[in-house]
């Protein structure tokens, strides 16, 4: 395998290139293949290959206005106790 930055050539089935460091397979995330980086689409399983892409961290929960003592509600005092 010749790695794309250098050109160098490389035994089959390295991960790394032995002259760079440059990465010359990206494991498939659903079936852990071994594709080369200029696959988009894993030559295995057809998984896309999201190289260099961070996961979208999920918006979290917004909080109620106010801030957290107005989430504590008082119960009303009764005030008519003793009136006999
Ligand atoms: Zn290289
Ligand atoms: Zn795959």
């Amino acid at each position: 395998m010749k790695c794309p930055r250098c050109q160098h050539e490389n035994p089959a089935g390295v991960k790394f290139c032995g002259a760079c460091g440059t990465r010359l397979e990206v494991p498939c995330p659903a079936c852990q293949a071994a594709n080369p980086p200029t696959n988009r689409f894993c030559h295995e399983c057809g998984q896309v290959l999201t190289v260099a892409v961070e996961p979208v961290q999920a918006a979290e929960p917004t909080r109620p206005l106010g801030g957290p003592q107005a989430a504590l509600r008082i119960p009303p005092k009764p005030n008519a106790v003793s009136s006999r």
